[in-house]
């Protein structure tokens, strides 16, 4: 696992190489995104922010997250929720999702990792990621009576 200062060090790196200007926003975006490790939505990471970025604004966080998840620095995870989930692009996992809680998990597998791909899909295009959300219950929502 590499530390943050190595994190940001490639983060800065990335936003270079494609172009993007780096500020301090959304450096600092980013940093809280990689220090939260619930795959937080742009409402709750902003309320975090908000602690040392007292002015940032929702809107700033949401086109900052959807800036870099078009540069694929960082990943926009898919769920039921209508709300977005974001984290850090990292190494390759995959995602248990909680239905009821939301509550997101990560996990290895690979096996699925190493999987070719299917004949059909080959000439689709690039393909840059590939990702298994398993969904369900988790144990304390099986807790839960209803
Ligand atoms: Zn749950
Ligand atoms: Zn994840």
């Amino acid at each position: 696992m590499e530390s943050i200062p190595q994190h940001l060090m490639n983060f800065e790196q990335a936003c270079r190489q494609a172009g993007l200007k780096m500020t301090h926003q959304r450096l600092e975006i980013f940093r809280e995104l990689l220090l939260a490790h619930n795959h937080p939505t742009a409402e709750s990471l902003h309320r975090r922010l908000r602690n040392r970025l007292p002015t940032i604004s929702l809107d700033t966080v949401y086109r900052t997250l959807s800036t870099l998840a078009v540069y694929g620095l960082v990943n926009r995870v898919g769920t039921p929720e209508s709300l977005a989930r974001f984290e850090a692009a990292q190494t390759r996992h995959h995602h248990l999702i909680c239905r009821r809680c939301g509550q997101i998990v990560d996990f290895q597998w690979p096996l699925i990792d190493d999987l070719a791909l299917p004949n059909e899909i080959k000439s689709w295009g690039q393909i840059e990621r590939k990702n298994v959300i398993v969904s369900g219950l988790c144990q304390n929502c099986l807790k839960l009576p209803g």
